[in-house]
């Protein structure tokens, strides 16, 4: 039994998702193989290699994988397949993209989504947005898995460093899609997915300037991520990458505020396993109170300042 990490890396690093995906990985109890993939990508392959539980990494150097674009990255799974029991990866948009079609081309079932290993065939995932959780017990046959990262803790390096082995790319790289530009949101803010405070604005802001006057700063003052509710998006005040929820990121940091977000149950989705949750809201009756720890029962207007101005004092800055 040996599971595939596929990794996902940017700008030289390995990305938090695809740690977590190892911790998960771990958790099966096979020996683990890591896929790197892309040009100059031997330092990314050895730094994955001093991963505790890595027993030795696979790396492909070809340019076709740059991008990770879904149709050569997942002939290159298939083709590499054969040994392994278990294909695992994130379920990053990378993850999601890549892994179902590793599943067709191998003719299994994907099991997407887990928050648990139960056994190394056994897993839990949530259904109905979260209100339910599933075990699926997978056939024998190979397993492609992707993981919900908020489920799980990052792994840390440590141990042997493990080998790194070519392998080379299929000699007809399936074509498909075809890379031709990225746009890449630079921010001084910890990512969205593996911040540890995550400040998240709805709809009642009511624009992108009392979004960007308001949630950003306290964002700031706390060293937080900022989110938003699908509302707050889909009006224009945030980028569609900021969205929490069902049909966005699920994040499960140690502090969620929630600042005029009514706490419909497909934005539960996406933040209800938070450590720690307060929402500001002037609605006592707002759903969004029924999951927090702490709730302030206010305008935001003047919830937010007044907040962000604590903060900033408790912090003496
Ligand atoms: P509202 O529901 O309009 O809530 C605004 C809240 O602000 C209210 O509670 C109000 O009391 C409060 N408020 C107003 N003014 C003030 C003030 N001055 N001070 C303090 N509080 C104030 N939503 C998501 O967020 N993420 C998703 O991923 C997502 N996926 C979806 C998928 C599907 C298939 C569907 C059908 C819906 C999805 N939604 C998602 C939408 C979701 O159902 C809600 O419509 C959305 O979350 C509401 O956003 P909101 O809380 O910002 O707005």
């Amino acid at each position: 039994m040996t599971t595939l990490l596929f990794v996902e890396h940017g700008n030289g690093q390995i990305k938090d998702g695809t740690l977590k995906a190892l911790a998960a990985a771990k958790q099966i109890g096979a020996p683990i193989h890591a896929l790197v993939l892309g040009t100059g990508s031997r330092a990314v392959a050895e730094a994955v290699g001093r991963f505790d539980g890595i027993d030795k990494v696979l790396n492909a150097e070809d340019g076709v994988y740059d991008h990770d674009l879904a149709e050569p990255v997942s002939a290159l799974i298939a083709a590499v397949a054969e040994p392994y029991d278990a294909i695992i990866a994130s379920a990053s948009t990378t993850g999601k993209n890549v892994l179902p079609r590793v599943a067709a081309l191998l003719d299994v079932a994907q099991i997407s989504d887990i928050i648990k290993v139960v056994s190394p065939d056994t897993f839990e995932r949530p259904i109905y947005a979260g209100n339910a959780i599933q075990a699926v017990q997978a056939p024998a046959g190979k397993k492609v898995i992707t993981v919900r990262t908020a489920a799980f803790k990052a792994a840390e390096e440590g141990g042997a460093a493990a080998p790194v082995e070519a392998v080379s790319a299929s000699a007809s790289a399936p074509g498909g899609s075809s890379f031709k530009g990225e746009e890449i949101a630079k921010s001084d803010r910890p990512e969205l997915a593996a911040a540890r405070i995550v400040v998240s604005g709805g709809r009642s802001l009511g624009s992108s300037e009392k979004f960007k006057a308001l949630i950003e700063p306290l964002a700031d003052t706390l060293g937080a991520a900022v989110g938003a509710s699908r509302a707050a998006v889909d009006a224009g005040y945030a980028p569609n990458d900021w969205q929490v929820g069902q049909t966005g990121k699920v994040v499960a940091p140690d502090l969620y505020v929630a600042v005029g977000i009514s706490g419909a149950i497909q934005h539960l989705a996406g933040m209800k396993d938070s450590k720690v949750i307060v929402a500001i809201n002037k609605d006592e009756d707002a759903p969004i109170f029924q999951v927090a720890d702490y709730g302030i029962v206010g305008d935001l207007f003047q919830a937010v300042p007044e907040f962000q101005a604590e903060v900033a004092k408790a912090k003496g800055l």
